[in-house]
């Protein structure tokens, strides 16, 4: 909270951010961030401090092994939501905190960043293809990131960054701060991608993809299927076929159907043969089997060897996900006909089935801390990013880990799920709030040029705020000792 100079008419000039709203008295400024109460610049959602007490008797994920019941680390840790910002940080961050962890003398820095690059990376555990990497990813029309690389079993978005924030009109670029915003919240988007999918997404939550929820992740590629069960099968079935978008696996080719001195069946695959019993390209891309457009799997089958198969061959065609499957048994002419599956395969496709983990989407908020907030935790600003780097700081997003890239800058990765709800925010011009503490030794603090006069005990800034106290997430607790510098 900040008293600022009052216009005549009773308005305040906020500044904590290049939109520099004037608000009249019971108002808010465009963020609804700030208002004016009584003359006094506010900012209106509670600042947050997580409290370690009121999670009970749960451990933290890095204490789990060891942990007795015993609180370490000190039980409060003082978040930079709700905390305010004091862009451009010509003047210290907000919170300046000093506390005393096992004896150890620190200080935090609190302040809620205002991020023009940032964006966040979305990862989808599902085997449905969404639409062509490269592909821009539209929301209310306009586009606001793209496909990018697909992992192992996952698609990935790409959305948000300077250029869909600033570079692509004024439209867009609401468009790119709502979506982001929304799901760095933890709340649904609807996204479109061009030349693919409509699906809904939300963090920790399955995929809605064409209007059907996703249940599943695939329990590998088609290879790796072939390896994980080839022993299983071995004795029940003559060939499997796990057709897959990327590597259909055949099971008689393999190298495990080899190991197992399974035999040659004289099953023809069509698409590229990349090794023994891999094959690429068997059909396009789509939301049917594997992740390929096929809805019928002998479409992916040449004609057997005659040299080779006989009346009788028994043969599985599987999904990745063990959603889709069906029994063949070769005629006299050698032709795949459909029968019901037997108990056995029934219990292999199961199992596949069994091993696939739940279909969920994931975000990570992104962005970078390496400009003028620096200058908010100290008078010179690389030495922070110095020290970041020489892991003599902690940063936390909301009390919640973050992943610092390697390289030049402070650029974070945080998972949304792991931050408390609703820490971000926007401003109009447009770009993302987000809360950002730097946690470090105090004689550490006082190396790097750190605002040693605007220090506070922690005790002080717990008597002073009404802040709200909440029980953190799960994760490791951000005041943990630092390694000596
Ligand atoms: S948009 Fe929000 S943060 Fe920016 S000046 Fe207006 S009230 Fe302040």
């Amino acid at each position: 909270m900040s008293v600022e100079p009052k216009i005549d008419d009773g308005r305040v000039r906020c500044d904590a951010c290049p939109v520099m709203c004037y608000i009249k008295p019971g108002l808010t400024g465009a963020c609804d961030r700030y208002g004016n109460e009584g003359g006094q610049l506010v900012r209106l959602d509670p600042h947050v401090i997580l409290d370690r007490s009121l999670q009970g008797a749960v451990p933290f994920l890095d204490r789990a092994d060891d942990w007795d019941g015993d609180i370490v680390g000190g039980t409060r840790f003082v978040t930079a939501i709700g905390a305010g910002t004091t862009y451009p940080d010509y003047k210290p961050a907000p919170f300046i905190v000093a506390s005393e962890i096992d004896g150890v003398d620190m200080v935090t820095v609190v302040t809620e960043g205002i991020f023009s690059y940032c964006g966040v990376k979305v990862k989808i555990d599902t085997d449905r293809h969404i639409g062509p990497e490269g592909s821009p990813v539209r929301a209310e029309g306009e586009a606001i990131g793209h496909v990018t690389t697909g992992e192992y079993g996952s698609q990935m978005l790409s959305l948000g960054g300077v250029h869909h924030l600033t570079g692509s009109g004024k439209k867009a670029g609401r468009a790119t701060c709502a979506a982001l915003l929304a799901l760095s919240n933890g709340e649904a988007v609807e996204l479109t991608v061009d030349a693919g999918v409509s699906m809904l997404v939300q963090s920790g939550q399955p995929p809605v993809i064409n209007g059907a929820r996703e249940e599943r992740m695939r329990v590998g590629c088609g290879s790796a299927t072939i390896g994980m069960f080839a022993k299983q099968w071995q004795g029940n079935i003559d060939e499997v076929v796990v057709v897959d978008d990327h590597i259909t696996g055949v099971l008689s080719e393999h190298q495990a159907g080899k190991v197992l001195g399974i035999p040659e069946t004289g099953v023809r695959m069509k698409g590229r043969r990349s090794t023994p019993g891999r094959y690429f390209e068997v059909a396009g891309p789509g939301t049917g089997w594997g992740g390929t457009d096929i809805s019928d799997p002998l479409t992916i089958l040449g004609p057997f060897d005659p040299k080779v198969a006989r009346p009788g061959l028994r043969m599985l065609m599987v999904s990745t996900t063990g959603e889709q499957a069906a029994y063949f048994e070769l005629d006299e002419a050698l032709r795949p006909i459909e029968r019901d599956m037997p108990a056995p395969v029934v219990f292999s496709v199961d199992r596949i089935k069994e091993n696939c983990e739940p279909a969920l989407c994931t975000v990570l908020f992104m962005a970078g801390a390496g400009g003028s907030l620096r200058a908010g935790v100290t008078e010179n600003p690389v030495r922070l990013t110095t020290s970041v780097k020489n892991a003599l700081i902690r940063v936390t997003c909301g009390g919640a880990p973050v992943f610092i890239w390697p390289g030049g800058g402070i650029t974070f990765m945080v998972d949304v799920a792991l931050v408390p709800k609703n820490a971000f925010g926007y401003v109009p011009t447009p770009a993302l709030v987000a809360p950002i503490e730097f946690t470090m030794r105090r004689d550490d603090y006082a190396r790097l040029g750190g605002h040693m006069s605007h220090l506070r005990p922690l005790a002080d800034v717990l008597a002073e705020t009404s802040a709200r106290q909440i029980a953190p997430r799960v994760g490791p607790w951000p005041l943990k000792p630092l390694p000596r510098s």
